[in-house]
């Protein structure tokens, strides 16, 4: 893991650039448009788990070397020497079912041979992804758990503690996964890094009493003189000031750790395994329980970070208010220009126009083109030769999230004009969408699934309810507590499984922050005919009143038998006029 070369060569591997405009992107859908070199790190490394997750392939048998059919595993053969120079001591046997060849998959542990790879079960993944973690930069850990499994854990000096990350599953500061939602029994959880032997087993259970009576190797005072004597040995070369902050990381993790037992159950819901076939995850009994019904309990509220999103909408509105072959050649130069501008690196993302090219010129200084410069954050000048600059006014990853949404809906309202059918954006381009609210859902799929995840302006992102098909609710507060007429929403499905499409559903207003309810509109049987459909849905005249806290209550999904979730891309309010 230390070796430079390697690391180096790492580092090159890595798409460095697009996980940094991703971080970018996702701090900014926080509100961090200016953020600290921490947070930067931090978002970084959920970017190169989710990276990982779809760049590492899974294998259980390897498909036959001779007609690449499916194997069956038939033994244990013996490691040949560029096996062993790999780390690969055990190497199992594969018999091809079809014609009978027998394929070797030697085990390795060489993180640079899994570099090359790219495959193998938990124990690649993890070894492979830690290495990815130190090579970047980070102090990462392998953790062991002798039942079986193995992951990674990450210093976040943004957090200030240790996080959970398993890149087989692409799970993020979940602990509880392996005890809660695969439902393992677990005793021994060992992390190992350069800098020492951690037991950190407490961190992954809520029932240590259990756990003791099974952890049956060695007393308990010998486990932790051995972890102790380990780390002593790893420690012996360093220096006095490096001891001191490794000894206060420790003192700081033996406190968490001591106090997990207290803190509650987190009310994210766990799921079953992921990674690996059905069989073989039922086999190990790794299924996890199904989701059960309770108390519904709110997730936190969030901030939805989305001016971009109302301007945006402002400058289709505009657009899309012209003539219809004045608007379809705008979109084409819109298009071209953040295209343009997508290509670039996004913290200097900046276009150049020559006197020339005399129609993207009249068009980014007319009224509406300064509408949707505004809206992607950036700004124009003029070269002083006739031409003009295009460069960034906003804060880069603010740039970079509303350049998402920008390209996003160019594409979608050049589609929706070449079929003559505006109507599913009629309350959209009127430009008065509702932002800057905080929201709350009795359920999220973390990380990515959020409540905020439907008001981002991406349709690539959505809200994921694990729960939510056969109920939901979601929670949305004006900003600062204004009172306003709500004359409309649209509803956007998702990227995929429609059986997670809402059926019936109800928006309620509350005039006196959330006491009281009051009807707006009510629809069921609704059906979305594709995905990434928009929906529009107008608040009857005389059900609207002002209010200033909105409650969708969903009642059930398309497919219930087929699905405990409910899910959608996006969500959008509309003022009146
Ligand atoms: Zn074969």
């Amino acid at each position: 893991y230390h070796d430079p070369a390697m690391q180096g060569l790492a580092r090159a591997l890595l798409p460095v650039e697009e996980f940094e405009e991703k971080a970018a992107i996702a701090l900014a859908k926080e509100g961090k448009f200016q953020p600290t070199k921490e947070e930067e790190n931090h978002f970084f490394l959920i970017q190169l788990l989710h990276w990982f997750k779809t760049s590492f392939k899974w294998v259980n048998s390897p498909s036959c070397d001779f007609c690449a059919s499916n194997t069956h595993h038939i033994g244990m053969g013996e490691p040949s020497a560029e096996d062993l120079q790999f780390g690969a001591s055990r190497v199992e046997i594969h018999s091809c079912e079809l014609c009978g060849t027998v394929t070797r998959f030697p085990r390795y542990n060489s993180p640079a041979k899994l570099m090359e790879t790219q495959c193998g079960r938990c124990g690649e993944w993890a070894n492979c992804f830690t290495f990815y973690c130190v090579a970047l930069g980070y102090n990462a850990r392998l953790v062991l758990d002798f039942t079986d499994h193995v992951w990674t854990e990450c210093y976040s000096p943004y957090l200030g503690r240790w996080v959970h990350l398993d890149p087989c599953e692409a799970s993020y500061d979940t602990p509880l996964l392996y005890e809660k939602g695969w439902g393992k029994k677990l005793n021994y959880v060992i992390a190992v890094a350069k800098d020492g032997v951690y037991d950190v087993t407490k961190r992954y259970t809520r029932k240590w009493p259990e756990v003791v009576s099974r952890r049956n190797l060695v007393s308990e005072e010998t486990a932790e003189e051995v972890v102790a004597l380990l780390t002593a040995i790893q420690r012996s070369k360093l220096e006095p000031e490096e001891l001191d902050i490794l000894e206060q990381r420790d003192r700081q993790e033996a406190e968490e750790l001591s106090g997990a037992q207290a803190s509650p159950e987190t009310d994210q819901h766990l799921p079953g395994r992921q990674s690996g076939s059905k069989e073989w995850r039922e086999v190990r009994g790794e299924m996890g329980v199904q989701h059960i019904e309770s108390d519904r309990s709110f997730c936190p509220a969030r901030l939805c970070a989305d001016e971009h999103v109302g301007k945006i909408y402002q400058a289709i509105g505009l657009l899309c208010s012209q003539e219809r072959s004045t608007a379809e050649k705008e979109l084409a130069l819109l298009h071209d220009l953040l295209i343009k501008l997508k290509r670039q690196p996004f913290r200097a993302r900046s276009a150049k126009l020559e006197s020339t090219d005399e129609t993207q010129l009249n068009f980014l200084q007319s009224k509406g083109g300064a509408a949707w410069l505004d809206g992607i954050g950036m700004k124009q000048a003029s070269d002083g030769s006739g031409g003009m600059q295009v460069t960034l006014k906003e804060p880069p990853g603010k740039a970079a999230l509303a350049l998402v949404t920008a390209l996003e809906n160019v594409e979608k309202v050049t589609k929706k004009l070449a079929s003559q059918d505006m109507s599913s954006l009629q309350l959209m381009l009127q430009g008065r969408r509702l932002c800057g609210g905080l929201v709350y859902a009795t359920g999220e799929q973390m990380p990515s699934g959020t409540a905020s995840a439907a008001f981002d302006g991406h349709y690539s992102t959505k809200w994921e309810e694990p729960g939510g098909a056969k109920g939901a609710t979601l929670v949305y507060h004006l900003h600062g507590n204004a009172s306003q007429h709500i004359v409309g929403y649209d509803l956007t499905s998702a990227n995929d499984c429609p059986e997670r499409d809402p059926l019936d559903w109800m928006l309620e207003g509350s005039c006196d922050g959330g006491k009281t309810w009051q009807l707006l509109d009510k629809r069921s049987g609704e059906l979305f005919q594709e995905r990434y459909e928009r929906r529009c849905f107008i608040v009857a005249k005389e059900s609207q009143f002002p209010c200033s806290v909105l409650r969708l209550q969903f009642a059930a999904v398309r497919e219930t038998v087929k699905t405990s979730r409910l899910q959608l891309s996006s969500i959008d309010f509309y003022l009146h006029n």
